[in-house]
């Protein structure tokens, strides 16, 4: 059975999955979403023995219905290689009573590599079934961790190029050398004077520019995305859910069928939304918990029903986390307004005007399978200390604030489901707050000796994405302000 996908604010729109995956964001500034979702429909029994490369295919082959299944092999076997420096690519490593689901083993040490090194694959591939002669640009607003990890993925592709706006003071310093140090022809790496929530506005502002989109038709480009409201990243993402289950059945650690909650430390939505599809395939999972970092909206959205991003913006040690405006929450409230394209496109005006609105009761009946929680910068830094003291494990920040909430969670529901915790980044790329919180004396080391300490502190070997960085030069060191975007765009694709 095919499946289209329509945006989320005219049902009128509706295209194949490929054609979603080359336009990134619908025409009418909506979000691409599957008609349905698919039904898992293999034995879950089975999963227990198929390897992640297979898991993706089964998972895969369900929502990008008019690619062929060699097609996807291809994408897949180029994607999940020796790219990533464990066999299982997401091994799954339990400790304190949960179960951590890394998905930072790929060549830019956060989970966005789990999508962003077959997007790629997915974006050529669908140029070509679709006769797409122009050629692609990809926009992308990165709080830190997309614009690493779709540069990787796009450097000398053919037929692309891809540019990258990261807020100039709102990353880490190893996470900004990781994008200043980018080689590759088609890249180009710009800092912005604002906070992500601006970039992201900007790029969304730039692909509604139908003046801008001509001429660069003229000209020979389109643009795509790179970021998770690209449906291309959230696929790919379902991937590690349905195989962490099958991980956890053949550990004998769940009984077939067992109910799960998966928690995640959440931004911009796209990593917990990847976890709600995989619920509705029909995999067991109980609860969806949303961990925020201090930039709280989505809690207290959860609370409240009401989402207001008029509030002070905080700078945190989870920087891919500062996020107010949440781009896949606008899949979940289509969704939950009975995927009523009206609905939704009211609310998405109401926060484009006045930076709030409310759902109805009705609406919040479909919250039901979240639940939200957050963590303040000092819980964060608690939450790391404790686990390395406990169990000398080590984890980022990101994973931390989701780690902090689970464990409050359990402890206040009584909810003692067996748990995975999406783990999102290497320590490595947060290395001074992390070495921070573990031993305080750190604080007067330079980055790189941080590294040395981490080293030292957690016995995991460094990874080749740091070692890459420390000699590397610098090749990128635009920064601009927020308004000129456009013209950026324009300089590097014309001249
Ligand atoms: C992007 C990111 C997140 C947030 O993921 P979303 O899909 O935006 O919710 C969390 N942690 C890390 C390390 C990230 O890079």
């Amino acid at each position: 059975m095919d499946i289209m996908y329509k945006s989320t604010r005219n049902a009128q729109n509706q295209v194949t999955a490929s054609r979603a995956v080359l336009n990134g964001l619908a025409e009418d500034g909506g979000l691409y979403v599957p008609e349905q979702i698919p039904a898992l429909d293999i034995p879950l029994s089975e999963l227990a023995d198929m390897t992640y490369q297979e898991t993706a295919l089964a998972v895969m082959k369900k929502f990008l219905t008019d690619y062929t299944e060699e097609e996807l092999r291809y994408c897949i076997s180029h994607a999940y290689d020796s790219k990533f420096d464990t066999e299982e690519i997401a091994p799954l490593r339990e400790a304190d009573g949960a179960y951590y689901l890394e998905l930072f083993h790929g060549s830019t040490i956060a989970f966005k590599d789990m999508a962003l090194s077959i997007l790629p694959y997915l974006m050529t591939t669908a140029a070509a079934k679709n006769q797409e002669k122009h050629e692609i640009v990809i926009l992308t607003a990165t709080s830190g961790d997309t614009g690493k990890a779709a540069l990787a993925g796009f450097a000398d592709v053919p037929g692309t190029r891809i540019i990258v706006f990261y807020p100039k003071n709102g990353v880490s310093p190893i996470q900004e050398r990781q994008m200043v140090t980018q080689k590759g022809k088609n890249t180009c790496v710009i800092g912005i004077r604002g906070n992500f929530d601006d970039a992201q506005t900007g790029v969304k502002k730039l692909f509604a520019d139908r003046e801008l989109k001509k001429e660069l038709d003229q000209k020979g480009f389109c643009f795509s995305s790179a970021n998770s409201i690209n449906i291309g990243r959230l696929v790919p993402q379902v991937v590690y859910y349905v195989y962490a289950y099958g991980r956890l059945l053949s550990m004998g650690k769940i009984a077939e069928g067992e109910k799960i909650n998966v928690v995640v430390p959440t931004g911009n939505f796209g990593n917990i939304l990847a976890a709600f599809y995989a619920k509705n395939m029909g995999l067991p999972i109980g609860r969806l918990i949303c961990a925020s970092n201090e930039n709280k909206v989505l809690f207290d959205f959860f609370e409240s029903g009401v989402y207001d991003r008029n509030r002070e913006f905080h700078l945190t040690s989870s920087p891919s986390m500062d996020i107010l405006i949440s781009s896949n929450l606008e899949r979940l409230i289509y969704r939950i307004a009975g995927e009523d394209a009206e609905k939704n496109a009211a609310f998405m005006e109401a926060l484009t005007k006045t930076g709030s609105y409310r759902i109805t009761e009705e609406m919040k009946t479909g919250l039901s399978d979240f639940v939200g929680g957050y963590a303040t910068e000092e819980q964060t830094a608690d939450e790391i200390r404790r686990l390395y003291e406990k169990e000398h494990y080590v984890i980022d920040t990101h994973t931390a604030v989701a780690s902090h909430v689970y464990h409050s969670y359990r402890q206040t529901s009584g909810d003692s489901a067996k748990s995975v915790i999406a783990s999102t980044a290497s320590p490595y790329k947060f290395a001074r707050s992390v070495m921070q919180a573990i031993d305080p004396s750190c604080a007067g080391l330079g980055d790189f000796e941080l590294i040395d300490r981490l080293s030292d502190t957690s016995g995991v070997k460094i990874p080749a994405a740091i070692e890459e960085i420390r000699t590397a030069s610098v090749l990128h060191d635009q920064v601009i302000e927020i308004n000129e975007m456009e013209a950026a765009v324009k300089r590097f694709l014309l001249s």
